[in-house]
Parts: structure tokens; C-alpha cells; sequence
């Protein structure tokens, strides 16, 4: 990996469990300089405290995705500590699955909120600064629900769908940033532990459980990208377990 002096800076949402803590540990080990969001602020301080005893280099703030000064600050502050950002992993997300006709509009606002307006949140805060310097790269993580649609997701599919074509539509207008849409399919992390529908919520779980990937996986796709050189950009990625159908 890259030595100290090469390692970006590198903004992480949803950093306090699965993927994004994942991403957190695999980019710090790296070389690069990890700056850790999310609610659970308790969490982001652990894991900050074990990078950097490891050798590593990482910071953590309060974020909360869903509100645009939230994200503003949270930017803003690596931005004033570090002098650049680099890179910003848009990878906070929620998942309460449930069919359409369940009508629960309460989890279907959770996962626009969070997943789609949180991403674009993500966006607004950082793509000023990174046009200025004429770099960047913004790492969004969707899904293979980004791809196609199942039962029980459609909500969830939509803000998918939705990321993956802001990260399209956000590439052809970049010159100078690079995007890459991540999308991984069942990964064994905590997204089935909270909200949805409860029977669809324990048959999901079950099945991440059974089949799932190791969040690292992702990680390493996620570094993947990062570690072209800044003409290469990888904008589309998959991983998912070769047992998924
Ligand atoms: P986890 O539940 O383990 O992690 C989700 C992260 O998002 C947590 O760190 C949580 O932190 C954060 N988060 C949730 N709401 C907010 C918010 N309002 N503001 C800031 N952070 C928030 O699940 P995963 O690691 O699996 O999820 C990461 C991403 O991967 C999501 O976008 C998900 O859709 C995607 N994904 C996951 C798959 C899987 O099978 N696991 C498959 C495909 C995609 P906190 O609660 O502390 O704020």
C-alpha cells in the first residue's frame, strides 16, 4: 500500500458497523487517513482509538446523513483539519423491507431519506470543495438491488436505482472527480437488524447469514477503486456470493 504521505483523505459514512467499518479498517491499513461518520458516535470513537493504535490514522465525528448541515459540518471539519478530501464513501444505509401494500410510508421516507437523499447529501458537501482543486472521487455504495428488483424491496430497489443512476449521471458531467458505484449483494453486517417488516426482516437475515459475503469484500472492492491512478476511474462494481441467485 501506499506510504503515510501518499494516503488520502478519505470521508466514510455509516463507518460504525459493517461495510463501512469494514472499509474504515481496510483503508486505514492502506495508508490512507480515515475520517469516520455516523450516529453511534460511542462506536466511531472505538474503532478510531484501535486504527490508530494500530499504526493508523483515522478521526471520527457525529453524522447524521439525513440532514444536509449535518453532512456540511462533518465535511466541512476534515476539510479544515486536513486541507483536502480526497475521497467521500457514501455508504450509510438503512433497509426496512416490507411489500408495497403494507403501506408503512414511515420506512419507505427512512430509506429515501437516508439512502438516496443522504448520498446526495454526501455530494453537496463535498463536490465544491473537490472542484476547486480540479480532484476527487465520491465512492457510492448501492446494491444488487440497484440492478434489479425483488419482492419485498421495492422501496429499497428504488433508492438503489436511484444512486446508481445519480452516479452515472454525476460521471458523464465529471472531468476531474472520479465516481464509482459499489454494489454489493448479501453481505453478513447489521442492516437486517433493525426495522421492516418482521417476517421479511428474519427471512432476509437468514438468508445474509447463511449466504453472505464478509463485509471486508466489500472493502477491498472499495479499495480497489480508490488505488487506480487518478486517470483510471472504475465506475461499476459487483460483489456479490457466488451462491446468490
Ligand atoms: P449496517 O447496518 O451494518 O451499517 C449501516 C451504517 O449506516 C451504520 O454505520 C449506521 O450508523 C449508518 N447509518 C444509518 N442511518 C444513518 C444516518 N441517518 N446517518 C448516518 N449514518 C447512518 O449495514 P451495511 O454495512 O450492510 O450497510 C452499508 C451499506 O451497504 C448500505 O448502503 C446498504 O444499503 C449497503 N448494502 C448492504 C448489503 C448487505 O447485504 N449488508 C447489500 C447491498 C448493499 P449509525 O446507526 O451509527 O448512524
Amino acid at each position: 500500500g501506499p506510504s503515510p504521505v501518499d494516503g488520502k483523505i478519505v470521508l466514510i459514512t455509516g463507518a460504525s458497523s459493517g461495510i463501512g467499518e469494514a472499509t474504515a479498517r481496510r483503508l486505514a491499513a492502506d495508508g490512507h487517513h480515515v475520517v469516520l461518520g455516523a450516529r453511534r458516535v460511542d462506536r466511531l470513537a472505538v474503532l478510531a482509538e484501535e486504527l490508530r493504535a494500530a499504526g493508523g490514522r483515522a478521526d471520527h465525528g457525529h453524522l447524521d446523513v439525513t440532514s444536509l448541515d449535518s453532512v456540511r459540518a462533518f465535511a466541512g471539519r476534515a476539510h479544515d483539519r486536513h486541507g483536502r478530501v480526497d475521497v467521500l464513501v457514501n455508504n450509510a444505509g438503512v433497509m426496512p423491507l416490507s411489500t408495497v401494500d403494507a403501506l408503512r410510508v414511515d420506512d419507505w421516507n427512512q430509506m429515501i431519506d437516508v439512502n438516496l437523499r443522504g448520498t446526495l447529501h454526501g455530494i453537496a458537501a463535498v463536490l465544491p470543495l473537490m472542484r476547486a482543486r480540479g480532484a476527487g472521487h465520491i465512492v457510492n455504495v448501492a446494491s444488487t438491488s440497484a440492478h434489479r428488483v425483488d419482492p419485498t424491496a421495492a422501496v429499497y430497489c428504488a433508492t438503489k436505482y436511484a444512486v446508481r443512476a445519480l452516479s452515472e449521471g454525476l460521471r458523464q458531467e465529471s472531468r476531474d472527480i472520479r465516481v464509482t458505484l459499489v454494489s454489493p449483494g448479501y453481505t453478513r453486517t447489521e442492516l437486517t437488524d433493525h426495522g421492516g417488516d418482521p417476517e421479511v426482516r428474519a427471512a432476509v437475515h437468514e438468508m445474509s447469514e447463511r449466504l453472505g459475503i464478509p463485509a471486508a469484500a466489500v472493502a477491498d472492492a472499495i479499495a480497489y477503486a480508490i488505488a487506480q491512478p487518478d486517470g483510471i476511474d472504475v465506475n461499476d462494481l459487483i460483489i456479490r456470493p457466488t451462491g446468490q441467485g
